[in-house]
């Protein structure tokens, strides 16, 4: 059975980054039936940021992310599992107290490898060049070193997925597995996202934190879909994934071997993707946190028309706010279409026949005439039709911003 797991250290919030190494791990183990552990990484205690946990845990869930176990670090030092483990290699000779700390005890002129399966590479390393590092520290917490692998032979994890920056602790992993005769999990390890601007993407860059992503109007589905490839592509040039479609199509080999840009461009064309494939009905339930008033005959008006639900602030205010009036060149177009309006039956036919006939019959430039009362109802040059936003409006309200 295939068991991965996401191993977060809470001393941030989720990030672009973060979600990745969650969501290739969970579809990975879905795919054949496997199990998905949630591990919370939290020896650090120093590093730790108040709220994180639960903040970690809520937003795996806004993606269908859920876990099949959940483990906790610190609360595994108090059963004393890493106190056994380096007991176990003081006790082999595999390390050393120093200070109160344990140390591993690299081998001189060795060598450790592993085949990569991300990567599709062999990667070694001398033993020359790594340092004794500490395992277990004066204050009873493992490190990330003697954690990690403690908890993944415990855990029973046959694939380790994680980000790049962890590619320098591995030959020491290795050398644990070696001493503690565990067998190895296949490992591997996923490229870095780059920033388009400033090289590599941390998690210290909120442009890229998937809270702040969420609550500017970016819908789940987006932000998943344009994850799943950052990183990761199917045989076909595909583009539209699901979550449930990516654990169907996921495939090892189609993890990406150079760095992948996070092109923002292309999370704004799943998110209008993603927007556009919603009901009405689903679409004003999503718009309403950040347009309270917002009614259904609104949405089809500007579904098409929006990158980010909070768009829909910009676009659809002047339904409920009177827009400051701004006056046309031409004073005419108003007085005239004032006239004209006050008569008809308000209908979509009526009012388009009016307002044609009046452009016909006075000479106006089309263009020109129905920008100056665009602006003078929505008070912006891009907003929803014309006439249909007349609808909704009324005729007293559309009158009353007419008028000059
Ligand atoms: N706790 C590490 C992190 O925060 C996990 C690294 C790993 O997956 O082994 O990313």
């Amino acid at each position: 059975m295939v068991r991965t797991r996401f191993a977060p250290s809470p001393t941030g919030f989720l990030h672009v980054g973060g979600l990745r190494s969650a969501v290739y791990p969970y579809a990975l183990a879905k795919h054949s039936g496997g199990q998905f552990i949630l591990r919370i990484e939290d020896t650090d205690q120093k590093r730790q940021v108040k709220g994180a946990v639960a903040s970690l845990q809520q937003t795996l869930k806004v993606f269908g992310l859920d876990w099949d176990e959940l483990h906790i670090q610190s609360q595994r030092v108090k059963q004393g599992v890493y106190q056994k483990t380096a007991d176990l290699l003081v006790a082999s000779g595999h390390a050393y107290l120093d200070e109160g700390a344990v140390r591993i005890k690299i081998p001189a002129g060795e060598e450790v490898s592993y085949h990569d399966f991300v990567l599709d590479k062999d990667i070694s390393w001398k033993t020359d060049i790594l340092t004794d590092m500490v395992l277990l520290k004066s204050d009873g917490f493992p490190t990330y070193h003697l954690a990690v692998v403690v908890d993944d032979h415990a855990m029973g994890i046959t694939h380790v997925l994680r980000g790049h920056d962890w590619l320098p602790s591995t030959p020491i992993h290795l050398l644990l597995y070696q001493f503690l005769g565990y067998d190895r999990p296949e490992i591997g390890h996923l490229t870095d996202i780059m920033d388009p601007a400033s090289g590599k993407l941390s998690k210290r860059k909120g442009s890229a934190s998937v809270n702040e992503l969420l609550a500017n109007g970016y819908l789940p589905e987006a932000i998943l879909n344009f994850v799943i490839l950052l990183g990761w592509a199917p045989k076909d040039n595909r583009e539209l994934f699901t979550l449930s479609e990516f654990i169907e199509h996921i495939d090892p080999a189609g993890f990406q071997k150079s760095n992948p840009v996070l092109n923002k461009a292309k999370l704004d064309w799943f998110n209008g993707h993603y927007i556009r494939q919603k009901s009405d009905t689903e679409l004003l339930q999503l718009i309403k946190p950040y347009l309270p008033e917002v009614t259904l005959p609104i949405i089809p008006l500007i579904k098409d028309r929006i990158t980010t639900l909070a768009d829909a602030t910009s676009l659809a205010s002047f339904f409920f706010i009177r827009p400051i009036p701004s006056y046309p060149t031409d004073k005419s177009y108003l007085v005239t279409t004032l006239e004209a309006l006050s008569t008809v039956s308000w209908s979509k036919a009526a009012i388009e026949a009016a307002l044609s006939n009046l452009c016909a019959a006075r000479g106006f430039p089309r263009g020109d005439f129905f920008m100056s009362l665009r602006l003078a109802i929505c008070g912006s040059k891009i907003t929803p039709p014309l006439t249909e936003s007349m609808l909704i409006l009324g005729k007293d309200e559309t009158l009353a911003r007419i008028k000059l």
